[in-house]
């Protein structure tokens, strides 16, 4: 990058916007917990930060299952939830509505696992009727672990959890059901104990507010069972080892991740006191803006939602769909013109497609400037488009004034 930007971006000189969907927008608080000198490892108060994260952890996720963390992102914490809880041969079926299902099965195919994939219908979430018609099909009980994402961050479709509970239940299937939450968790209401999850797993970097580089894992009593048995336990993500009594680095199998675990503490003191329910609600609104802002961009030719079912649309990342748009002039007009860094697409979207994280650390400002940063790109370029996105999200967010 040069230092200096040519005249024709004159627009963009202030603080750039990232509204990638994750990393996410960290809170000046949680990057100033950081900055500290590295303390004693074994005494005061890092055992403090870490007795904190601990306790405040399981309400995140609406359980009482025991929390791991892991020096590593997301794609550890799949390996961490998986090689705990399995045996090599075992068969899981994967739930797909978009690339991060497909990848994590593809781990875990590389690890030796056989993975069955249940594709959903493009731009649907998973249909919850035919995972009940394939584990009552399921007679030898082969399927051991049933395995899906809560929001896919690539298509930005957000499936139930309780459906697929429920079909678990109804077929009497013992196949353990594991969750990835890596968007959602502080986004979207997830309620792991209510919704009998055995296994949840999730990162720092996205509803979390804390920098990349902490895989975090609840374990609900069945998948602590399964545990015993695992045939693909490693012994740096091993859960009995990270559990043992003694000093904390056996909690993190080594060096704790001193600044990240004060980053976290403070992250998470931050939803402790805007509430769990507060902050559902705000991402539902900030959500809800944006696609009213798309709908309103919206015509034949020009963008629209890739998730075409309006409640299994997801609250912390949006997908866009081209159409005849040029999406890479548009991301490109956003960036390097007004400073808004906006998502690549990911994965089979049926086209070219951009998306807008809105997870975290948002509010109403900052998604009227991304939304109106592209709609003021839209314009520039002469797209095919509607009427005002940027009226009809501040017409949204006007109905959430007190
Ligand atoms: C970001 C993300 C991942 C991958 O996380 P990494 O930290 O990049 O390994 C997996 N699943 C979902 C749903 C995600 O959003």
């Amino acid at each position: 990058m040069s230092d200096s930007r040519p005249m024709d971006a004159l627009l963009a000189a202030g603080p750039e916007i990232v509204a990638i969907p994750g990393p996410s927008v960290m809170p000046e608080r949680v990057l100033d917990a950081m900055r500290r000198p590295m303390p004693d490892i074994y005494a005061g108060e890092l055992t403090e930060v870490i007795d904190q994260v601990w306790d405040a952890l399981p309400a995140v996720a609406c359980t009482t299952a025991r929390p791991f963390v892991a020096i590593g992102n997301g794609h550890a914490a799949w390996e961490m939830a998986i090689s705990n809880t399995l045996s090599r041969g075992d068969l899981v079926l994967v739930l797909e509505c978009g690339r991060f299902a497909g990848i994590w099965g593809e781990m875990a195919s590389f690890n030796g696992l056989r993975v069955e994939t249940l594709t959903a219908e493009v731009g649907r979430a998973v249909s919850p009727e035919r995972v009940a018609e394939r584990l009552a099909a399921d007679g030898e009980r082969e399927i051991v672990a049933v395995l899906m994402v809560q929001t896919d961050t690539a298509s930005s479709v957000r499936n139930e959890i309780a459906p697929i509970r429920g079909a678990l239940d109804d077929a009497d299937h013992p196949a353990l059901l594991m969750v990835d939450c890596i968007a959602s968790l502080g986004c979207e209401p997830y309620r792991m104990d209510d919704w009998g999850v055995d296994v949840t797993v999730s990162a720092s970097q996205k509803g979390l507010m804390t920098p990349p580089g902490l895989g975090i894992v609840w374990a609900g009593p069945r998948a602590l069972d399964a545990h015993r048995s695992a045939g693909m336990r490693t012994r740096y993500w091993d859960w009995t080892y990270r559990t043992e009594e003694g000093p904390y680095y056996l909690r993190f199998c080594g060096t704790p991740p001193v600044s990240h675990l004060f980053a976290l503490g403070e992250a998470l003191r931050m939803i402790d006191e805007e509430g769990l329910d507060a902050r559902w609600e705000r991402h539902r609104v900030l959500a809800d803006a944006v696609r009213a802002a798309v709908g309103a961009w919206s015509v034949p030719d020009g963008v629209r939602l890739f998730a075409t079912e309006p409640g299994e649309r997801a609250n912390a990342v949006t997908t866009i769909v081209g159409g005849a748009v040029d999406v890479d002039r548009l991301r490109a007009i956003c960036d390097d013109e007004m400073g808004v860094t906006l998502g690549l697409g990911i994965g089979d979207l049926g086209g070219p497609a951009f998306r807008i994280g809105h997870m975290g650390h948002v509010n109403a400002p900052m998604i009227l400037g991304v939304l109106g940063a592209i709609e003021t790109a839209l314009i520039s370029m002469d797209a095919a488009m509607g009427g005002s996105g940027v009226a009809a999200a501040a017409g949204v967010l006007a109905g959430r004034l007190a």
